[in-house]
């Protein structure tokens, strides 16, 4: 049976979605069903608060993605600027703006998809607002999570000699992504291509990562890689008032990727530098303490590659190609305004 949202309302939606929200339920004084949710205050951490909408046809497409995926992602994305200042997440609220179209079983996989990442990361879903959109699937995620007090981690800490860190590998999502567009001329096995989309669908958002980097002395900058590398390595660079060299040799590409690519370094470069939505950190540490951070980093069993250095030129983003000559950077990433 089919179920329209216009029978159930409003407040039979709400029922229906909030059940199961709670992950962490000590820090919860009331959860949903007043007028705000009643939590109470971490004593001795800082609060973090974060919010990121998603729009259907700007963010996501209902054919490329499913509802689980497209809740999943919602939260994801909340999550991994939570961990870029080093915190870890606590409670969300969620708001969705739903077409007539739409029916509630598609909410209900949508609110699994939130749920399921919540439960991982253990986040309280106290709240949120529902309604009626024209035309387009819209979700907002407001987030709160904390960080030991004066232990926060800016974009704005980098200086001149300082070593440039990713975890993990760079231009999965935008491989990701290019293969939905293609899939039909593509011949890499199903395999390959469900691993590159679900980098793409559902990405991991860092969190151990940033909690273990907010707890070591000599971690001077931190961000995530929503934008593209270039757009994030802007930022840092910007805030900080540095430049970058880039090693392109360097770069943590899978092997699968770059063959997507066909062996062509540009187009793995793009993917890397504009590609974005990859959700790793990107970090700085300072030359004197490498040695102890890598040590951490390998002991927790992250995975991470040192990709560059920090120069002295204020707003100057350079890579070194793998022929050895020395390029301005020039892409900045996705820009919704441009
Ligand atoms: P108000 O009129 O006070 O804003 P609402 O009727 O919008 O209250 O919401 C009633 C309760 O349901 C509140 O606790 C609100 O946080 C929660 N809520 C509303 N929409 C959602 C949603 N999409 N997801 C989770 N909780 C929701
Ligand atoms: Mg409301």
């Amino acid at each position: 049976m089919i179920l329209k949202l216009s029978s159930v309302g409003e407040f039979g939606l709400i029922d229906i979605l909030n059940k199961d929200m709670i992950f962490s339920p000590e820090s919860v004084i009331a959860g949903i069903g007043d007028d705000t949710a009643v939590l109470k205050s971490p004593a001795a951490n800082w609060q973090l608060f974060t919010t990121d909408m998603m729009l259907e046809g700007i963010h996501f497409r209902l054919d490329w993605s499913s509802y689980y995926q497209v809740g999943y992602k919602a939260l994801a994305v909340n999550i991994s600027d939570i961990a870029a200042m080093g915190g870890r997440p606590t409670h969300a609220v969620v708001s969705v703006g739903i077409p007539d179209t739409v029916q509630i079983e598609n909410i209900e996989e949508l609110y699994q998809g939130i749920r399921d990442i919540a439960r991982r990361f253990k986040i309280n879903l106290v709240g949120g607002d529902t309604v009626k959109s024209p035309e387009k699937l819209i979700i907002n995620i407001a987030l709160l999570g904390e960080v030991a007090a004066g232990k926060a981690i800016y974009r704005s800490g980098a200086r001149p000699g300082d070593i440039i860190y990713t975890t993990g590998n760079l231009g999965k999502s935008a491989a990701g992504l290019y293969i939905l567009a293609h899939t039909k001329e593509l011949e890499l096995t199903s395999e390959v291509k469900e691993r590159l989309i679900l980098a793409h669908t559902l990405p991991e958002p860092r969190v151990d990562t940033g909690w273990l980097l907010s707890g070591l002395e000599g971690v001077s900058a931190l961000d995530d890689n929503s934008d593209g590398l270039a757009a994030e390595l802007r930022e840092i660079c910007r805030a900080s008032s540095v430049g970058c060299l880039i090693w392109e040799k360097e770069l943590p590409v899978l092997a699968e990727v770059k063959k997507l690519a066909g062996e062509q370094g540009d187009v793995v470069l793009d993917w890397v530098m504009d590609g974005g939505e990859d959700y790793e950190l990107i970090f700085t540490v300072r030359p004197d303490h490498r040695g102890t951070v890598e040590q951490s980093l390998n002991h927790a069993g992250i995975s991470f590659s040192s990709i560059g250095v920090i120069t002295a030129q204020v707003n100057e983003l350079k890579i070194k190609r793998i022929n050895g000559s020395e390029e301005k950077i020039n892409s900045s990433g996705y820009n919704h305004f441009k």
